[in-house]
């Protein structure tokens, strides 16, 4: 699952690669992820790319710093820049950006959903564009003052995966930012002391920090199919704790899994039963 770090480390390798580049044509075979059509997707034909962005964990591709596409990987996108051209026949492609230079740009999914999604605004589109509009602040690199913005009766794993309240944060990161601040995933927002607000604030950069470093060291293009996340927490149920080794633990709900340790976050509560946790939702 992209999150900030995996968006980001994409948008830096592929928007430097991309700079400049000129769009021959553009296609969207299978399913069509397009979600916009006015103005049309040939109006990038003949344009030149201007910037690649992102913003939560979204991508904006500026084309002649007029048009710009807004890319939305959902749970099972990437967004892969290749020197060759894809055989149309592969199923797992949603957009092909092909270049005058003969490289393409490649918006692929995997997995049995189809929920990526592409729109092509103007200027005034994208200013308008709903999905970024609500965003709130953005959690790297600089994370806003946590304390008014967690001020929820909500649980933090719930609150920080809300891209509404700050952009970026999803099911993998959200485990390792908690156990880095030792902060239950349960703790309302509303219960934060000070000092805790700031140890969050402190472990969101330093662990969204520490993805992006591996990231910049490990991944180069073409952007592989699986990133190597870095993960100490997430999915790591039954394995030592890297900083008490205690034993990990997780609460499964529907389609995702949360991951943390006793000793470190719920002062050695274990806190299995889903049900539970609903109920604290
Ligand atoms: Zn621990």
């Amino acid at each position: 699952m992209p999150e900030l770090p995996e968006v980001e480390i994409t948008a830096r390798l592929i928007g430097a690669a991309l700079m400049g580049a000129e769009v021959e044509s553009v296609l969207t075979p299978g399913i069509n992820a397009l979600r916009s059509f006015d103005p049309p997707l040939t109006a990038i034909e003949g344009t030149t790319v201007t910037g690649v962005g992102r913003r939560g964990k979204l991508f904006v591709i500026d084309f002649d710093d007029r048009l710009h596409m807004l890319i939305h990987l959902m749970s099972a996108g990437r967004l892969q820049l290749f020197d060759t051209r894809a055989s149309l026949r592969d199923r797992t492609s949603r957009l092909l950006l092909r270049l005058v230079d003969g490289r393409e740009l490649r918006l692929r999914e995997f997995g049995t959903k189809q929920a990526a999604w592409v729109k092509l605004l103007t200027a005034d589109g994208l200013a308008a564009e709903e999905t970024l509009a609500t965003l709130g602040p953005e959690a790297y690199p600089d994370p806003p003052l946590l304390r008014p913005l967690l001020d929820a009766p909500r649980p933090l794993h719930a609150l920080l995966r809300d891209q509404r309240v700050i952009a970026g944060i999803g099911r993998s990161w959200v485990d390792e930012i908690l156990h880095g601040a030792k902060l239950s995933p349960f703790k309302r927002g509303s219960e934060l002391s000070d000092e805790e607000a700031e140890r969050l604030c402190d472990a969101i950069v330093e662990q969204l920090g520490r993805a992006l470093a591996h990231y910049e060291e490990h991944i180069e293009l073409p952007i592989p199919d699986k990133l190597p996340m870095p993960l100490r927490i997430h999915r790591r149920n039954g394995e030592p704790c890297p900083r008490c080794g205690t034993e990990i633990e997780a609460v499964f709900y529907e389609d995702y899994v949360m991951c943390y340790c006793p000793t470190c976050q719920t002062d050695g509560k274990v806190l299995k039963d889903r049900r539970l946790s609903r109920l604290l939702k």
